[in-house]
């Protein structure tokens, strides 16, 4: 072991060599593994091997699909291994709602290049004899789903790391992280301290004790899971090849081959959580006690969708512990507010998503950032809003609904409401249906009939889809008014804010008293903001955008401060909250509302204005996602209330009614305003988005991305952002669907929507750049339908802006 290192990886589980590997592939190869026993001796020796493509994150998804190609490229270059078997996957539906699920994600693959099908009954039986088919709808069969063998696969990666140039050490705990004056990390280990740049905590079922080391939170829970190994079954080794991979949700097991005899796991409702106050260092390879009675009711539903298990006989139970998140997606990334503390935690899938999340962290360390946006998985999409409390309910409640059906407009309520705002309590004595974002409740809409107090879960037009409609004409027609808590706020000053905010956004830095809209970029140029700047002073500014991206936000900003102490930035967030005002008579309400003049020659769109209301200060900014005139009013948090009774009372002649979120994204839709991680994400550039419009080229001062988005702008781009009108029937699109033209895949949808005002279905999407042309004909797959949709470039309402500017 030497002294110095310029990585250390903490913890030899699959992830752990995992990103070792990627680390020498990439070309680090100063690089060392710290192991406290022996490889594998986490969660990873007992895994069942098991691997899929499917996550409801398309790049997650196909950060899979990267997995489990990689396999066959481990045995090469190690020569090790992996006992892949390819034995394909079905994923049964027994409810018309499963099935829709089934076919919105066949529609994803279409476009991701994924080979997946959808199965009729008789396809199954063929396919796998043992399934009772009966109230079996349909299933989706994937050619990529397998299984390995997790020892020999971990120890693929290593050798293939140690072929590379990485090192690995074993039986040496790492016991304490020390960071350096000069910005290293101490790395105290039984058998002698290591100065290393760079730390990873891949520490699998430890990963939790190695955050408190650094006094870092993640939400990390392990949970008990159990699956069966049954004795020899005739019609398994009988069969002419093997079983494949089989899925039944409805019954939350999942079951394959193993040698002469099947693999049974169930996901089931009587969970445990396991060792919630921490992980024992003590803890080693041993399983935990059987506990068959917790999965006595899925046992009987597994015999009556497979009922050869039923005489089948148990060889072996495997009850172990694994590590999940609150979302059930890992926590990938550079640990904000610490330098060079990187996580890979939380990896529930370690055999399908372990490559991917090597790759992703390795190419963040080595090339300073993942070329795929991997926002689902980033560790700061989590923020710190977080405790040991509310992770517990969150990963139960995604271990008990891992396998049930996964509704757009669904709402997991585990844990919640967790924070709220002061206006929480009116909207909540209007029974608001809630939402939630980064730990926060968000109205989603107001309910105008009993009829729509509760909101049916479907893929399709929901029983709250006239009352959203209604809230949006609402706004159209009158004034509405929505709660403006879901953006993330930053209040930066100092003499060199200018300067920073210069640098660090690609747009123009406003002047005092006006707002300027910019995308910020990555060093390559992708998107990694959707900024709204307004400046209120010489040296003070106000950048606004989205609220749960504020962590991700907050952490490169940190990265990119200047050392001279000039400049301050401030989460403002939940400080300053407010209301926006929407509509014709947006204007009227606000100039009852203040002494201060604020006629469009006072206060033209794009300005920013501190106005007195009431007794208090309020910094109002004319600009709406409504895309309507309309005014954002943010206040100190404590004087939200107040504010809200002074727009109230006000309102009553302009016959001023609440909205709520659904209602924001179906206007902002026929306005072709795209939105931050669908249509504005780091995957895609500004050309691509249409968000180089916003793009001061020619400022004098170098800001980052600068070079990548003059030579976007120079090549031009292979795709383009497009607003389609959809012919659509009961359902409207969500996302990721692709998009035909001549009957081939050329596309695929950001977003979308009905647009109730102009009484639309919308979908946004991108398609190749030499087709982006006004009335292009396409077809867009909705629910296994393809449905005609014609490409506007124009917004549907308002497409002069009259109304935002008027
Ligand atoms: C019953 C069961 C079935 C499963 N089935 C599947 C499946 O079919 N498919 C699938 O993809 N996944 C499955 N999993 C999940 C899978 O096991 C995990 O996703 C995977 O093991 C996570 O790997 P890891 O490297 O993050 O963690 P771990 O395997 O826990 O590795 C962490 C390593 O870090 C070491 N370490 C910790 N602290 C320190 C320290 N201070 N110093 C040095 N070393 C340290 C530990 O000793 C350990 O070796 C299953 C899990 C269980 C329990």
């Amino acid at each position: 072991m030497k002294q110095n290192y310029q990585v250390v990886v903490i913890g030899g589980g699959v992830v752990g060599c995992s990103v070792l590997y990627h680390l020498t592939k990439l070309g680090w190869k100063d690089v060392v593994l710290i192991e406290r026993r022996e490889l594998t001796a986490g969660s990873t020796w007992h895994a069942a091997g098991g691997f899929h493509t499917m996550n409801a994150d398309t790049n997650i998804a196909a950060l899979q699909g990267y997995t489990i190609k990689l396999y066959k490229e481990l045995e090469e270059i190690s020569g090790l291994k992996c006992g892949l078997h390819h034995s394909g996957g079905i994923t049964l539906a027994t409810t018309p709602d499963r099935m829709d699920y089934l076919k919105s994600e066949r529609a994803k693959h279409r476009h991701m290049g994924l080979n997946t099908e959808l199965l009729t009954p008789a396809d199954i039986k063929k396919l796998c004899p043992i399934t009772n088919t009966t109230g079996v709808i349909g299933a989706l069969y994937d050619p990529l789903d397998g299984h390995l063998d997790p020892s020999g696969t971990t120890h693929a990666y290593a050798k293939a790391a140690k072929i590379g140039g990485a090192e690995i050490i074993t039986q040496n705990p790492v016991l304490e992280l020390k960071p350096t004056k000069d910005g290293h990390w101490d790395v105290v280990t039984q058998n002698g301290t290591i100065r290393a740049e760079h730390v990873v905590n891949c520490g699998g079922l430890w990963a939790r004790e190695i955050n408190e080391m650094v006094g870092v939170y993640m939400p990390l829970l392990p949970m008990e899971h159990q699956y069966l190994v049954t004795n020899e079954i005739p019609e398994v080794y009988n069969w002419h090849t093997e079983v494949p991979h089989s899925l039944d949700p409805a019954g939350e097991t999942y079951l394959r081959q193993e040698g002469r005899g099947l693999v049974i796991g169930y996901y089931e409702q009587r969970c445990d959580p396991w060792a919630v106050k921490g992980t024992s260092w003590g803890f080693g390879s041993e399983l935990l006690p059987d506990k068959l009675d917790r999965i006595t009711d899925a046992m009987e539903k597994s015999f009556y969708r497979y009922p050869v298990l039923e005489k089948a006989g148990i060889k072996r139970v495997i009850n172990g512990p694994f590590m999940f998140t609150a979302d059930g997606n890992p926590c990938v990334g550079p640990v904000q507010g610490l330098r060079n503390y990187w996580a890979a935690c939380g990896v529930m899938a370690g055999f399908s998503q372990g490559g991917g999340v090597g790759l992703a962290l390795s190419q963040w360390m080595v090339h300073g950032e993942p070329e795929k946006d991997i926002f689902a998985m980033d560790v700061a999409r989590f923020g710190n809003y977080t405790n040991k409390n509310y992770t517990k309910q969150k990963v139960v409640e995604f271990y008990q609904k891992r396998f049930s059906v996964s509704y757009p407009n669904e709402e997991r309520m585990a844990g919640r409401p967790l924070h709220c705002t002061p206006a929480y309590s009116i909207w909540d004595k209007m029974d608001a249906v809630w939402t939630s974002g980064y730990g926060y409740e968000v109205v989603s809409y107001i309910p105008n009939s009993e009829a729509t107090k509760t909101e049916n879960y479907t893929f399709r037009r929901s029983n709250a889809f006239e009352n959203i409609g209604d809230e949006c004409r609402h706004v159209r027609n009158h004034v509405g008014i929505n709660e403006i808590h879901n953006f993330g706020k930053f209040r930066v000053t100092g003499t060199g804010a200018f300067d920073y905010i210069n640098t660090i956004m690609a747009g123009k830095v406003p002047e005092i008293g006006k707002i300027t809209l910019t995308p910020m970029l990555s060093p390559k140029g992708k998107l990694i903001g959707d900024f709204t700047i307004s400046r209120t002073a010489r040296d003070e500014f106000q950048l606004t955008a989205s609220f749960g991206s504020q962590n991700y936000h907050l952490r490169w900003f940190q990265q990119h401060l200047p050392a001279d102490g000039s400049v301050k930035v401030e989460n403002i967030s939940t400080a300053v909250l407010g209301f926006q005002i929407a509509g014709p008579k947006a204007r009227d309400l606000l100039q009852d509302v203040t002494e201060d003049d604020v006629s469009t020659k006072a206060f033209p769109f794009l300005s920013v204005r501190k106005l007195e209301i009431g007794n208090f200060v309020a910094q109002v900014q004319r600009v709406t996602y409504t895309g309507d005139l309309g005014y954002e009013i943010y206040v100190d948090a404590s004087n939200q209330i107040p504010l809200y009774h002074i727009l109230h009372e006000a309102g009553k002649k302009h016959n001023l009614k609440p909205f709520g979120m659904r209602a924001m994204m179906s206007l902002r839709l026929e306005k072709s305003f795209g939105s931050w991680l669908r249509e504005f994400r780091p995957q895609y550039t500004p050309m691509e988005t249409g968000m180089d419009r916003f793009i001061s080229y020619n400022k004098p001062c170098d800001f980052i991305g600068k070079a990548a988005a003059l030579a976007e702008k120079a090549k031009g781009t292979e795709k383009k952002l497009c607003t389609f009108v959809v012919d659509a029937l009961d359902a409207d699109v969500m996302a990721d669907e692709p998009i035909f033209y001549n009957g081939e895949v050329v596309g695929w949808v950001t977003s979308g929507g009905y647009a109730h005002y102009v009484q639309k279905s919308v979908a946004n999407g991108f398609v190749p750049t030499h087709l982006a042309k006004d009335g292009l004909e396409v077809e867009i797959e909705i629910l296994g339908d393809r449905r005609k949709a014609v490409l506007y470039s124009e917004p549907l309402f308002d497409p002069r802006a009259e109304r935002m500017r008027g």
